[in-house]
């Protein structure tokens, strides 16, 4: 839910700001928005300033993405002409077992205290059928699965190209010029949907061309290591100290989970909800169902032109495939949160063949937790493959000794491995 005081401007008015997990992502989201004619710009990247600025109003429980986002918008809200009238904060929510339904309610409650009551922290929510996208509802809601996609295609190309670049900096700069390709794409106001896809097939082609002309050397030969952890975190540069970057020094290649699982897990949660209530069958259910058909059919629109690039990177048919292998550890009828999907995602990388799985996660989050008590039996259980969580806590530290040491683990598994990857790589 939304709230705001009677005098407050409606989101046409105002500059959305979004959270910067995964930057490729919310930039893509803020296109969507512009798709709408509303304003919209990625958060800042987190500093150590701006993380002590939010110290002030945290008591230390709070989670390394809730202290992170929450230094984004003290940033916003520092700059000299903000208007709490003009500025919206997204910020989704949902229910479930742990400590992110509490982030909207904390950051009204802090700008309440501040005096920016009128500060609109925009909440949707599967709940409530994302109500708070309001008149936007469903226009929003096929832009933004769509920005979704994208985002994950592009971050999917950056990750499987950079390690083996010829000249440092080549792939991320490409990356940097597809953002900008793609988002203006999808920014497009006043077209169809059909036409919007139209245009984003187009320059997602320019943009895979693009990517396979960045000279290379030796594609696939590296040591692939699977990225799971909490969502935040794994995604955010800024949040995980560049881990990425430290195991591609080391030798490594990463294939990270992206942000399509989350929303596809969020999706069945919505249909377990519907069954709890006995709404199997019901109007709600059939919508819903309308809407899952139209996303899956959009992203297969977007992914058709890459089946090439990403053989042997493909993910999973739905998040069904992720729930079947996490039964065993997790079960997701029994189970909420990222930690059934990480524990699901461990087993099917595990079957692609990677040669070691990292979980990258804030320090205290439960879900980690949880995870990590389990990940000793799921290696035992997959050939002893060599699982490694990695807390982060928002204080830059030296990652060499623990990157070592863990790809180490990882060229003695590959040698000795029995799941080969299904495709055919130069080792
Ligand atoms: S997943 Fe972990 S870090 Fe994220 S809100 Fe939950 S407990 Fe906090």
């Amino acid at each position: 839910m939304t709230e705001l005081s009677v005098t407050a401007r409606p989101l046409a008015e105002r500059v959305v700001y979004i959270p910067r997990m995964n930057y490729g992502c919310a930039r893509m989201m803020a296109a969507a928005f512009r798709s709408l004619q509303i304003e919209a710009e990625v958060l800042p990247e987190c500093t150590p300033d701006a993380l002590r600025m939010a110290s002030a109003y945290i008591s230390g429980d709070e989670c390394l993405p809730q202290r992170v986002t929450l230094a984004g918008m003290l940033w916003v809200v520092s700059q000299p002409g903000f208007d709490p009238c003009r500025t919206a904060f997204l910020m989704p929510t949902t229910h479930g077992p742990c400590r992110f339904g509490q982030y909207a309610p904390f950051f009204r409650k802090v700008f309440g205290k501040l005096g920016y009551g009128d500060i609109m922290i925009l909440s949707p929510s599967t709940s409530d059928g994302y109500g708070a996208f309001g008149v936007y509802g469903s226009e929003f809601l096929r832009t933004a699965w769509r920005a979704v996609v994208v985002g994950d295609i592009l971050l999917k190309l950056l990750l499987k190209t950079r390690p083996y670049e010829r000249t440092r900096g080549a792939t991320d700069a490409v990356y940097v010029d597809a953002l900008d390709r793609v988002s203006r794409a999808l920014a497009r106001s006043g077209v169809t949907h059909r036409d919007r896809l139209r245009g984003l097939i187009q320059s997602l082609g320019e943009v895979r061309d693009a990517f396979r002309s960045i000279p290379i050397r030796a594609s696939g030969s590296r040591p692939l290591i699977g990225g799971v952890g909490e969502i935040y975190c794994r995604l955010d540069e800024g949040s995980n100290d560049e881990i990425i970057r430290h195991v591609e020094n080391y030798g490594g290649e990463v294939w990270l989970s992206g942000v399509v699982e989350w929303v596809e897990y969020t999706n069945e949660v919505v249909v377990l909800d519907l069954r709890a209530s006995g709404q199997s069958f019901s109007l709600a259910r059939g919508a819903f169902e309308l809407r899952r058909l139209i996303q899956r059919k959009d992203e297969h629109a977007l992914m058709e032109q890459f089946r090439e690039d990403f053989r042997g990177y493909e993910e999973p048919a739905d998040i069904n495939e992720i729930f079947r292998r996490s039964l065993h550890y997790l079960p997701s009828y029994a189970t909420l949160g990222e930690m059934v999907i990480n524990t699901g995602r461990a087993v099917y990388l595990h079957e692609k063949g990677v040669d070691g799985i990292i979980d990258i996660s804030p320090f205290t989050c439960m879900n980690a937790i949880v995870c990590e008590a389990i990940y000793l039996k799921l290696s035992r259980d997959h050939d002893n493959i060599p699982i490694k969580v990695l807390y982060f806590d928002g204080k830059a530290r030296d990652w060499d000794q623990d990157v070592e040491m863990f790809m180490e683990l990882v060229r003695d598994y590959r040698g000795r491995k029995h799941q080969k990857r299904d495709v055919a790589f130069p080792s």
